[in-house]
């Protein structure tokens, strides 16, 4: 007798012509997610299977409880399908101190002649007879759930909820805009949810930002990075504009051009790496630069698609998925960023296109871009907690 992990797949069991991309797309993030541990897998049409020694199945059931497109997740014990053996496991796994119990079985293999609910009243009046539990089939204390299946017969008690969504990198990827703040790794980890695999770029400005800020945001990286298992960070080194900035244009417009430039950036960027989409953590109001006449004047460097995820969230739901996820802590620690360090007294609420491209025009920023771009930094194959001891 064996235990198995048995995983059922979530949303996209609806896109029926996708199938088979998708939870070929899910098992290879599975391998990913599990490098370095030792277990089997394999699959069907509506399940996966991975067998593993006892010692690794909390860790690995913990860790794919972070991979989307899983609908839920049972630890089985795996039988062979043989009335003995089914009864003996299930009065095995009851749990004693409880009061009452429901046992439903699927009959998948239906070669198996006892129809599931004659096969319910079996294995329910060996318990009844074994133990002091009774039947309660409508708010039962727990479930025995018996699938009968081909290849055997799994029997478990406890079903984990999955994450959700959809597998990681099924709609390709996008970059993300991730500052050492609690809205963008949000922002990160929404867009992972729906199958945008994430490069991610972050803006330094040494020696105005501290090798902790920059450390910050590796650490927050390496969060989300649970959920995908192949996130590169891309650090630009950003002091040389930002300083151009500063000299050259008016204070109230520093931010809205810095953020300008940005988007250049990060437009470049998509297209040298083939990334589909810009993800960033801006939210309508939340502060000068976000407000739509800001957002619109901001965006109008580029093309490129952008989506923010949080857009329409208020800061206390985005803190409350920062806390769900395990950001939030980390990105309350105190060092500056490069959009605080400028920081005008009376950034513009509502700026002029054509007086933010005349500013913006003082200095030659093509030349300065290009720099940024060729003197990037790639962060790759880094470890959850890598970071840690240097914040
Ligand atoms: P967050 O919004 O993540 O809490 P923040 O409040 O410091 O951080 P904002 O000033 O609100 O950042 O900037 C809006 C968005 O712009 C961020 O969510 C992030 O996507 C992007 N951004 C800001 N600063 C940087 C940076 N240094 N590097 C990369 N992206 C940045
Ligand atoms: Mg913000």
């Amino acid at each position: 007798m064996e235990k198995l992990i048995m995983i059922k797949y979530g949303e996209l069991t609806t896109k029926k012509a996708n199938r088979k991309i998708f939870i070929n797309m899910l098992e290879n993030n599975i391998k990913k997610i599990l490098k370095n541990i030792d277990y089997q897998i394999s699959k069907d049409r509506v399940r996966m299977y991975i067998t593993c020694d006892n010692k690794n199945l909390n860790i690995i059931v913990s860790k794919l409880q972070k991979i989307f497109g899983i609908h839920s997740i049972v630890v089985a014990h795996k039988v062979n399908t043989n009335i003995d053996e089914i009864k003996t496991k299930c009065l095995e796994i009851c749990n004693k101190e409880s009061k009452t119990f429901k046992v439903n079985t699927k009959r998948a293999d239906k070669s198996f002649e006892i129809h599931s609910m004659d096969f319910n009243n079996i294995i329910g009046g060996y318990i009844l007879k074994n133990t002091n539990l009774k039947v309660d089939v409508h708010n039962p204390d727990f479930m025995i759930n018996i699938e009968i299946r081909k290849e055997g017969t799994f029997i478990y008690t406890n079903e984990l909820k999955g994450i959700g969504g959809y597998p990681v990198g099924i709609q390709g990827k996008g970059l993300l805009m991730l500052s050492g703040g609690i809205d963008s790794p949000v922002a990160g980890y929404l867009s992972l949810k729906r199958g945008v695999d994430l490069e991610c770029l972050y803006f330094e400005s040494p020696p105005h930002t501290s090798v902790e800020a920059k450390n910050k945001v590796l650490k927050l990286a390496s969060i989300i990075n649970e959920y995908s298992g192949n996130i590169k960070v891309n650090i630009v080194p950003f002091t040389e504009i930002q300083e151009a900035i500063y000299k050259n244009c008016p204070d109230s417009y520093i931010i809205t051009i810095m953020r300008r430039m940005m988007y250049r950036i990060a437009e470049k960027i998509c297209l040298k790496n083939k990334l589909k989409v810009i993800i960033n953590g801006e939210s309508i109001g939340q502060v000068a630069s976000q407000t739509l006449t800001s957002i619109g004047v901001i965006n109008s460097v580029t093309n490129m698609p952008i989506i923010r995820p949080v857009a329409c969230m208020d800061k206390l739901e985005i803190i409350e998925i920062a806390n769900k996820i395990g950001t939030y802590e980390t990105s309350i620690l105190p060092y500056e960023d490069c959009c605080t360090i400028f920081l005008p007294k009376h950034p513009v609420i509502n700026p002029d296109l054509d007086k933010a491209i005349r500013y913006e025009n003082s200095f030659d920023y093509e030349i300065l871009i290009d720099k940024c771009i060729d003197n990037i930094e790639v962060i790759s194959n880094y470890e959850t907690n890598e970071f840690d001891s240097y914040l």
